[in-house]
């Protein structure tokens, strides 16, 4: 649903909230002022194409929304007025029905340097490498911006509002464009030294792959596990087999979708691409088991529509690589929150690190 009155006001009563200076932030780490029982998060996620954000309460609960294309091919300057004006849009929302938004925590694509607001990594919104787009947003918006990795968000959603309810230590995977991942370790998003941690789409699955990654590496899950991944494995499939139901579709028009159609009606060609889509998967979390003994993993993301078809291979594979007590014992199942979780995750974010007290004596809980 989108919010047809678009407020240009940026002098809301939430003006007067404390905005953190670059060395505040520093000292701070994740801070927001106390929030009351009754607040809402704004909670923004900036996709590559997509700029979405959501009114979400302690409950979980997803009150008003706003979507907009995000300006990504253009300078950071511009994406921090779009990320704006859908915090302002949404707040207006809000506001029509007496609702106080009482944090903003925007998440991105790209590795995170929460401490510092820096954006440390960002191939898909190149503008953003290495901006400060948590302390942008704060000049803007004048207050306190939290800012975290999509991928980790989702993680977080998918703990607090999905298929990981009453978990607490979860990998979630996100299989979308690319393949992003989020790392909760006894209830704490393991975020790493520089903030850069679980970017398991970037681990090497395969050393002798000659497909070149986003990252610079070669041989990652995200050139065999992502929709990107399965349109390029089915085209260079094709070639090898002249009859099978792709044949059928110009090449400019192969998606992940038709390839997973053909599957699911029973064409060998697309089975086999998710059948390699899982047992790359498998491999990358029979390492996940090994390392990290988690009770779950999630996995989200809009190529896991195609779960049917590839999650039997990606069980088999951990079955048969990883030690046999944390390869039984954790459960893979699919994500519950859909395109939400990296906003749900986000707010949940704000909500735990809120302790009521003021942001330089704040703890960070996550
Ligand atoms: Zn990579």
């Amino acid at each position: 649903m989108r919010n047809e009155n678009v407020s240009t006001d940026s002098t809301s009563p939430n003006s007067l909230s404390p905005t953190l200076s670059q060395g505040e932030r520093e000292i701070a780490g994740l801070a927001l002022p106390g929030l009351a029982d009754s607040d809402l998060i704004c909670a923004v996620d900036v996709g590559g194409t997509n700029l979405r954000a959501a009114n979400i309460d302690r409950g979980g609960r997803i009150h008003e929304r706003v979507r907009t294309a995000t300006p990504g091919s253009k300078p950071a300057e511009e994406v921090v007025s779009a990320i704006a004006a859908t915090v302002r849009e949404c707040e207006s929302g809000g506001a029509k029905r007496g609702a106080h938004i009482g944090g903003i925590s925007v998440v991105v694509p790209g590795s995170v340097q929460v401490e510092t607001g820096v954006v440390v990594n960002a191939p898909n919104l190149p503008s953003l490498q290495g901006y400060e787009l948590a302390h942008a947003l704060e000049t803007a918006l004048e207050r306190p911006v939290l800012l975290e990795n999509d991928a980790n968000a989702a993680a977080l959603g998918e703990m607090w509002q999905g298929s990981a309810r009453g978990y607490q230590t979860i990998i979630c995977l996100t299989l979308g464009t690319g393949v992003g991942g989020g790392i909760i370790l006894d209830g704490k998003l393991w975020r790493g030294a520089d903030g850069t941690a679980g970017e398991i789409g970037h681990t090497t699955v395969e050393p002798f792959g000659v497909i070149k990654c986003k990252c610079g590496n070669t041989g990652c899950l995200e050139v065999y596990a992502s929709a990107t991944a399965i349109v390029r494995m089915a085209r260079e499939a094709s070639t090898r087999h002249p009859s099978h139901l792709l044949h059928s579709i110009a090449a400019d028009d192969l998606t992940s979708e038709r390839i997973c159609s053909a599957a699911s009606a029973g064409d060998e060609l697309a089975l086999d691409v998710f059948r390699r889509v899982g047992v790359y998967l498998g491999i990358a979390m029979a390492n996940l088991v090994n390392i990290f003994n988690p009770e779950m993993i999630v996995i989200g993301g809009g190529v896991s529509a195609a779960w049917e078809l590839f999650a039997q291979h990606a069980r088999a594979e951990v079955l048969k690589r990883a030690f046999p007590v944390p390869a039984q014992r954790c459960r893979i199942v699919r994500a519950e929150c859909g395109g939400d979780a990296g906003l749900l995750g986000a707010a949940h974010l704000a909500f735990a690190n809120d302790s009521g007290q003021k942001p330089s004596t704040k703890k960070r809980v996550y």
